[in-house]
């Protein structure tokens, strides 16, 4: 039994509780309380070495199983996830006179989105426990990771999405067998819709803001870029952030590799939220979360009340890090960049990062010597529509070789 988990501790009061399965947030501050995973790191200290890891042939997020809140390897999904590539950026680096940046490419996933290293979590978690029936409330993403997952477990899936999601992340989740409700609303009514049915029906809740085994899934990026690093973690990692915890999870990771002297130091954190929905920059900046009504084409930051606003701005302050926001006009913009100088192709959310990224640096935060990490969250498959409006061209032409000659002639 791999079950190095102590206890979940409140984020908001540090009250401590037992692992139990239908625990889910602090009974004292309520949704406030989000809980945190705890392990026993002095166990685990002496175990997960440097060593041990160059030894270990798993190339997926489960070479870091120590790490997560499962009791056995036998709920765990085949669907590879995580692992996902990282990329010296060369000719990006060029253009830009930048010379290391690199792209971890989470868009590689069995979903498309670095959403599945959750959903895999959440979805062993539910076979554990027991559950035959899981839901989430997602902007798309968390949706389709979760229908995913849960149609190679067998699981039931019923998913709540903004009736406006993008049509390939709702296409996802139909083919993948999901009971899909399309709520005529915002992604923050969604959550809430959802929130209510599982308390009713007592089903697995997949949220990231309320199930705290979940984030535990995303932190293995964070050990990834650690060890693909050679435990020479870079300067900075550049994430969009919608709800906060793909950043903050990016984020235990580092800091638990460093708690067990794997890595010396951890890098910064630069979380970009979109000008139309910025909850989390103006709570970094001012000091209070005031919620809005998110606009931006970036749907899967579109999150207009962050439910993970305590862990994310904890991360971004503990890694000595910082927050900005990108236009819809950089973020398409920077989907057409990114993809024509390294042939990686994010969605609207995944280019946000990159956009924030080159702000940064022109702003100075970022240094020229510096090494820099920019996480492609999403495939850009996933809405081809908003890529669609970031590029022009294509000539229409008749199958004939001498019209073709003239256009070549005239393009010279
Ligand atoms: C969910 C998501 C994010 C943001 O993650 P949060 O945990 O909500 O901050 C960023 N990019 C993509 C592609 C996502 O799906
Ligand atoms: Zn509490």
């Amino acid at each position: 039994m791999s079950w190095f988990v102590t206890h979940l501790e409140c984020v908001h009061c540090g009250r401590r509780y037992d692992p139990a399965p239908d625990r889910y947030v602090c009974t004292e501050c309520g949704i406030k309380g989000i809980l945190d995973v705890k392990y026993d790191y002095e166990a685990l200290t002496g175990r997960l070495t440097r060593e041990w890891f160059r030894q270990s042939p798993d190339r997926s997020q489960w070479r870091y199983f120590d790490l997560l809140p499962l009791a056995r390897r036998e709920t765990i999904q085949d669907l590879q996830v995580g692992w996902t590539p990282l990329y010296l950026a060369g000719r990006l680096g060029e253009h830009l006179g930048f010379p290391n940046l690199y792209i971890k490419d989470d868009g590689r996933n069995p979903t498309g989105s670095f959403k599945d290293r959750a959903s895999a979590v959440g979805v062993a978690r539910a076979l554990e426990i027991g559950a035959r029936v899981v839901a989430c409330a997602s902007t798309g993403n968390a949706a389709s990771s979760l229908a995913g997952f849960s149609a190679a477990a067998g699981l039931t899936s019923y998913i709540f999405v903004p009736a406006t999601a993008p049509e390939a992340k709702v296409t996802q989740l139909l083919v993948y067998g999901a009971n899909v409700l399309l709520v005529d609303g915002t992604y923050d009514e969604a959550y809430y819709l959802c929130n209510a049915a599982c308390e009713r029906w007592g089903w697995y809740n997949r949220n990231c803001a309320i199930n705290p085994y979940l984030m535990e899934g995303k932190k293995t990026a964070g050990w990834e870029i650690a060890e693909q690093f050679g435990w020479d973690p870079p300067d900075w990692v550049v994430m969009a952030v919608g709800d906060g915890c793909s950043l903050a999870g990016v984020w235990k990771g580092f800091a638990e590799a460093k708690l067990l002297g794997l890595i010396d130091r951890t890098p910064r954190m630069a979380g970009v939220q979109a000008e139309g929905a910025r909850p989390l920059v103006d709570a970094f900046e001012r000091g209070s979360v005031a919620p809005v009504r998110p606009q931006t084409l970036a749907d899967s930051i579109a999150v207009g009340e962050p439910r993970n606003a305590a862990k994310v701005l904890r991360a971004v302050r503990d890694s000595q890090g910082t927050m900005i926001t990108v236009s819809d006009d950089d973020i398409l913009a920077a989907i057409h960049e990114l993809a024509r100088f390294t042939g990686v192709f994010a969605e609207p959310a995944g280019a946000a990062a990159y956009a924030g990224f080159k702000k940064l640096l022109h702003a100075g935060v970022i240094g020229r010597e510096e090494r820099v990490v920019v996480v492609v969250t999403g495939n850009g498959l996933k809405d081809i529509k908003s890529a669609r409006a970031a590029v022009q061209g294509g000539r229409t032409l008749r199958p004939d070789l001498a019209e073709l000659a003239k256009i070549l002639e005239a393009a010279r």
